[in-house]
């Protein structure tokens, strides 16, 4: 239940599409939904379910506050923590089933004082990206040594993470292959359940590595391309859109300014229509001078996004109520990005949850999720 007039639509049955045809071409026995970030803006529970159903088998995240939230809703399905939990953590984690990444020496001993139930241990190598992770194959080799020293703690897996992935060349790519065989030369790769190196672009671009079994799907899952660098193999499937309705309509007089800082002067009479969508819900200013659709027709939007609201310069055919997209198939999200000089994982990222999700399978409506103000779920997605 919301009672606004602005919305975001997901598609499911993109998602699942998404899902199975990228596992399909990367040939992983295993893969990650990763769905971090509320499911980088889409909804953490109904875009974990759907991709499971569509051949996901496993759900990773950023942190364990993410974790415990999916834990609640999803049960018997691996969720990883692919960031670094405080060690101090680790019985909410194990009491939950939630694995974890050990990402260097120092936190694997102070892991070694934990004493409770047994808890999955993932690690973090940095062949290249140099953000968390072990630097040198002697502090795997004695991650490794240590964590099967101590009975609560269970090795069960090893993964890396590339930077360049999505660039126009693979030479990148190249270079962290080397260096995860030059860092993992002192142990046995078949003593890790999982072995996952891939995201998106990877699993676009490269298939399946020598020693790995999974992959971690994140923003093509969603139907967006990881950038513009390189070529898709096959078309994705855009999942989310964003819409409201035309609240009030007015027509202004020449040398009329619009919203703040009057940054906007009609230099003819022209007809504004107001709609209830701004920077708060992550419609930033800088969308100012984009355009938006009304009936399949393009619109410009004219002065400043205010926080709230923003405005629209319109035609006689747009009336009180009518629908307007601000985001949908024709107006798509790595064409916002690249307006906004930024990445489509920021522009989906930022609809924040002041904005209802809406959930649709075979074109119909089956769920909403308003999480700011009714965090249940109601519908059945
Ligand atoms: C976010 C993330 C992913 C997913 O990346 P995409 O480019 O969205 O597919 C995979 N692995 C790690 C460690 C991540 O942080």
């Amino acid at each position: 239940m919301y009672y606004r007039d602005t919305w975001a639509e997901i598609d499911l049955d993109r998602i699942q599409h998404n899902v199975s045809r990228i596992k399909q071409h990367s040939g992983f026995e295993h893969l990650y939904a990763v769905v971090k970030a509320n499911a980088y803006g889409h909804g953490d529970v109904e875009v974990a379910r759907a991709a499971l159903e569509a051949g996901a088998d496993m759900l990773s995240v950023a942190f364990l506050d993410e974790a415990l939230h999916l834990r609640r809703a999803i049960k018997d399905v691996p969720i990883l923590v692919m960031g670094a939990i405080r060690p101090s953590d680790l019985a909410v984690a194990a009491e939950m089933d939630i694995d974890v990444t050990a990402h260097d020496l120092q936190w694997i001993e102070a892991a070694l004082c934990y004493e409770g139930k047994p808890v999955n241990l993932h690690l973090k190598v940095d062949t290249g990206m140099h953000r968390i992770g072990m630097t040198d194959a002697e502090s795997v080799r004695q991650a490794c040594e240590l964590i099967d020293s101590h009975s609560q703690l269970n090795r069960v897996g090893l993964f890396t993470h590339f930077a360049t992935a999505d660039a126009q060349t693979r030479a990148g790519y190249d270079a962290q292959m080397q260096q995860l065989e030059r860092l993992t030369a002192e142990v046995d790769l078949s003593t890790f359940r999982y072995v996952h190196l891939s995201n998106s672009a990877a699993l676009l671009r490269f298939g399946v590595q020598s020693g790995a079994n999974t992959g971690r799907l994140g923003i093509s899952m969603y139907g967006l391309p990881p950038s513009h660098d390189f070529e898709l193999p096959f078309e994705l499937e855009q999942a989310f859109s964003l819409h409201s309705r035309i609240t009030q309509v007015k027509t202004l007089e020449a040398g009329s300014a619009v919203s703040y800082g009057g940054t906007f002067v009609a230099d003819e009479p022209v007809r504004i229509g107001v709609i209830p969508i701004g920077y708060a819900d992550g419609w930033l200013r800088y969308h100012q001078g984009r355009s938006v659709e009304i009936h399949g027709k393009r619109y410009p939007i004219v002065g400043r996004i205010c926080m709230d609201q923003c405005m629209i310069q319109i035609d006689d055919s747009v009336q009180v109520g009518d629908q307007v997209d601000l985001l949908n198939d024709n107006l798509r999200v790595e064409h916002a990005a690249r307006d906004l000089k930024t990445i489509s994982y920021e522009i989906v990222c930022s609809i924040s949850d002041r904005v209802p999700r809406v959930y649709k399978r075979g074109g119909v409506v089956v769920g909403e999720r308003n999480e700011r103000f009714r965090p249940d779920l109601t519908g059945d997605v």
